[in-house]
């Protein structure tokens, strides 16, 4: 039994996903003729209080193409230094957009409103002008951290009142609801844009939706089509991804448990030195000094448990929906006899 904790991403299709996707009613949706598509978009809009969504391939398109929406060539987006849209996307406000980046400290990856309020330039010919301000939530980096809806809606305020735009990397948005047991519509109404990705937690093969206002998303329309990312017959994902928001909602909270269970396990053991606060499905934990995490995921592997070595101490697990209670036991049976 091979047992993968490197992503959520790792999942594949249920049979009943399958099922849904073959099934698919589908057009040429360059054409705006893909009805699984624009039901997707609508179902998605509708969900988060949103007036319409765009269907992309990906999380990383559906950031960029706010990115490049939201702010003119050299002006500024702040946003936390470990954020997936600065991190994780290949430098990619800086090459599709020409944006400058505001690079904020903050504990587990989440940023203030504080912080935020600190660093908007002035009014300075010297100075870019501040145009965006993003935030992931749940935090990959931050260990699947959770923001507090009071200071998310402090951010917001600041940025209406500084005429900034607020777009939110909601790539495991459904994770962070579980948690605080806000709606989605409740969510929806703090940013100007949300990008959302089925192909996560979600379970879904391939597929993210960017959510605004109408104006906003026929912008992103022809942004998505410069960044390649306009698809034909879509709609056999969007199934996918619908099946995914009616099905495998509700079920993030197992995934949320056996991450926790592991946790406790982890805070026991003699070779771990400490383990990062558990809220969601991502478990990050660091290994002693005297042994590498890169050797600790190399031992997993022989037992063939597949984690990923976050820097040289830290090792990330994520839980998913191809992560059984089976697996958990199998799981704290191998960190119990591992070094
Ligand atoms: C995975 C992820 C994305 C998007 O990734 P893609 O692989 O491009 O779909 C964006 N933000 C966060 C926080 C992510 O974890």
């Amino acid at each position: 039994m091979i047992i993968d904790l490197r992503s959520d991403t790792v999942t594949l299709p249920t049979q009943a996903m399958l099922e849904a996707m073959h099934s698919a009613k589908v057009g040429d949706d360059v054409f705006g003729e893909d009805p699984t598509v624009n039901a997707l978009e609508e179902k998605s809009a509708a969900l988060f209080g949103k007036e319409a969504g765009l269907f992309c391939p990906s999380g990383t398109m559906s950031n960029q193409i706010a990115a490049r929406v939201h702010a003119r060539h050299g002006e500024e987006v702040i946003l936390h230094k470990l954020s997936h849209l600065y991190y994780y996307e290949a430098g990619g406000l800086m090459s599709n957009s020409g944006l400058s980046v505001c690079l904020l400290d903050g504990a587990r990856g989440m940023i203030t409103a504080q912080d935020v309020a600190d660093h908007i330039n002035p009014d300075d010919l010297h100075r870019p002008r501040t145009a965006m301000v993003a935030v992931e939530n749940t935090m990959n980096k931050g260990g699947g951290a959770v923001y507090d809806n009071p200071e998310l809606a402090r951010m917001a305020e600041l940025c209406r009142d500084h005429n900034l735009k607020f777009h939110l990397d909601g790539a495991r948005i459904f994770n962070a609801l579980a948690v605080t047991k806000q709606s989605p519509a409740a969510c929806g109404g703090m940013f100007d844009s949300l990008s959302v990705c089925f192909s996560k937690g979600l379970g879904a093969p391939v597929g993210s939706v960017l959510l605004g206002d109408a104006q906003f998303i026929r912008q992103a329309r022809r942004v998505r089509k410069v960044f390649g990312g306009a698809m034909r017959q879509a709609g056999y994902l969007a199934a996918a991804c619908i099946y995914a928001l009616d099905n495998h909602v509700t079920r993030l909270e197992e995934d949320h448990a056996r991450a926790a269970a592991m946790g406790q396990e982890l805070e026991r053991l003699s070779w771990v030195d400490e383990v990062m606060p558990v809220e969601t499905n991502i478990l990050i934990f660091k290994v002693k000094p005297s042994i590498t995490a890169s050797a600790v995921v190399h031992e997993f592997d022989k037992f063939g448990l597949k984690a990923i070595a976050f820097d040289k101490q830290s090792i990330r697990f994520v839980t998913h929906l191809g992560f059984t209670d089976e697996m958990l036991d199998r799981t704290i049976g191998i960190l119990k006899k591992s070094f």
